[in-house]
C-alpha cells in the first residue's frame, strides 16, 4: 500500500482531501470503510484518546488491520489529539500509521519541543506526524476551548521547519464540537493563503469541519432529542479550502456521531417492539456510510483518487 505522503501529494496537486473520520464503535469503522471502498477513496480512520480508552488500544488496531486486509481502499490509522509524548509513542509502537501530537496549548516553543520528540520518535518507525499551531475553538473529548486563536503565518514556517512535521493542523475559524456558530460561519482564507505562501505546497489540516446536517439535528430532536440548535460550517467553504488551497485532510467527527444517532432513534421509535441491537446499528451503520458517501464525492473529491 502507497503511503500517506503519497496521497498527501496526490491530493494538493489534484485538489481534493482524505476524509479524517473519527469511529469509536467497530459499526462506524467498516461504515467508513465500505464507503470508501464503493468510492475508491483513500480514507483515514481516526481514534482520540477517549475512543482509545472506550474501545482498548489492540482492538483498535486489530479492527483496522482486518479492515485493511478485506478492502481495497488504503485506509489509514490516524490518532487524533495525541496529547503527550507517551500516547503518541504506544500509538507508533503499535503500529498506528500517523499520529498527531496536540501541544497548541502550550506556548510556541514548548510547543515545538515536545513536536519535535515525538516526530524524531515517529519518523524512526516511519510514522506520519501531525502537528497543530493556533488553537481551534470547541469541544474535543473533554478538552475545551473558548478562544479561537488563529495560526500565525510566519510561527507556522518556522513550526514546520523546526519540527519536521509532515502535516500542520491550522487555526482559521473552525470549530470543534456542534455547536461551532452563533452567527454565520466565516472561514479566514486570508490567513490559509499567507500560511502557504510561507509553506508553499505543505500538507495542511482543518479540523472541527463537520456541516451539521440541519435534517439529523430536526430528527433527533423530533424523536426526543434535545440537542438545541447546533450549526456547523458550510460545506461550500470547507470545499474551497480543499480545492482552491492546500488543505489535505479534513477532520469529520460530529457528523458521523448525528448520523448514527438519528438512525437509532427513528429505529427504536418506529419498531417499538425492538430490542435487537442488530436491527438498530444496521441502521445507524447505513446511515453514517451514506455520509461518508456524501462527504468523499461532494466535498473532499477524493472519489477514484485511491
Ligand atoms: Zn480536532
Amino acid at each position: 500500500m502507497k503511503k500517506l505522503n503519497y496521497y498527501f501529494k496526490k491530493a494538493i496537486k489534484n485538489g481534493f482531501a482524505l476524509g479524517a473520520f473519527n469511529f469509536s464503535n467497530l459499526e462506524t469503522l467498516v461504515s467508513i470503510c465500505q464507503a470508501a471502498e464503493k468510492a475508491n477513496s483513500p480514507v483515514m480512520a481516526c481514534v482520540s484518546e477517549g475512543a482509545i480508552k472506550y474501545m482498548g488500544i489492540d482492538f483498535v488496531v486489530s479492527m483496522v488491520k482486518t479492515a485493511k486486509k478485506q478492502y481495497k481502499a488504503p485506509i489509514f490509522l490516524h490518532l487524533d489529539h495525541g496529547q503527550s509524548f507517551e500516547m503518541c509513542a504506544l500509538a507508533v509502537d503499535k503500529g498506528f500509521d500517523s499520529v498527531m501530537i496536540d501541544a497548541s496549548a502550550l506556548p510556541f516553543e514548548e510547543n515545538v519541543k515536545l513536536t519535535k520528540r515525538v516526530v524524531d520518535y515517529a519518523h524512526k518507525k516511519g510514522v506520519f506526524v501531525e502537528g497543530e499551531l493556533g488553537q481551534i475553538k470547541g469541544i474535543e473529548d473533554e478538552l475545551s476551548n473558548d478562544e479561537n486563536h488563529f495560526t500565525n503565518p510566519l510561527q507556522a514556517q518556522q513550526f514546520v521547519q523546526k519540527t519536521g512535521v509532515d502535516s500542520l493542523a491550522v487555526a482559521i475559524g473552525t470549530s470543534h464540537g456542534a455547536y461551532k456558530f452563533n452567527g454565520e460561519a466565516k472561514l479566514r482564507f486570508d490567513i490559509l493563503s499567507e500560511i502557504e505562501a510561507k509553506l508553499p505546497s505543505f500538507p495542511l489540516v482543518l479540523h472541527g469541519a463537520s456541516s451539521v446536517n440541519q435534517d439529523f439535528v430536526n430528527q433527533i430532536n423530533s424523536l426526543g432529542g434535545a440537542l438545541g440548535k447546533p450549526k456547523g460550517v458550510d460545506e461550500k467553504l470547507t470545499h474551497v479550502a480543499i480545492t482552491k488551497h492546500n488543505v489535505v485532510k479534513i477532520n469529520i467527527d460530529t457528523d458521523l456521531r448525528m448520523a448514527f444517532t438519528a438512525a437509532v432513534r427513528s429505529t427504536l421509535a418506529t419498531n417499538p417492539q425492538n430490542f435487537d441491537p442488530r436491527k438498530y446499528l444496521q441502521a445507524a451503520k447505513d446511515n453514517v456510510q451514506q455520509v461518508v458517501e456524501h462527504k468523499i464525492k461532494n466535498l473532499l473529491n477524493s472519489k477514484n483518487m485511491a
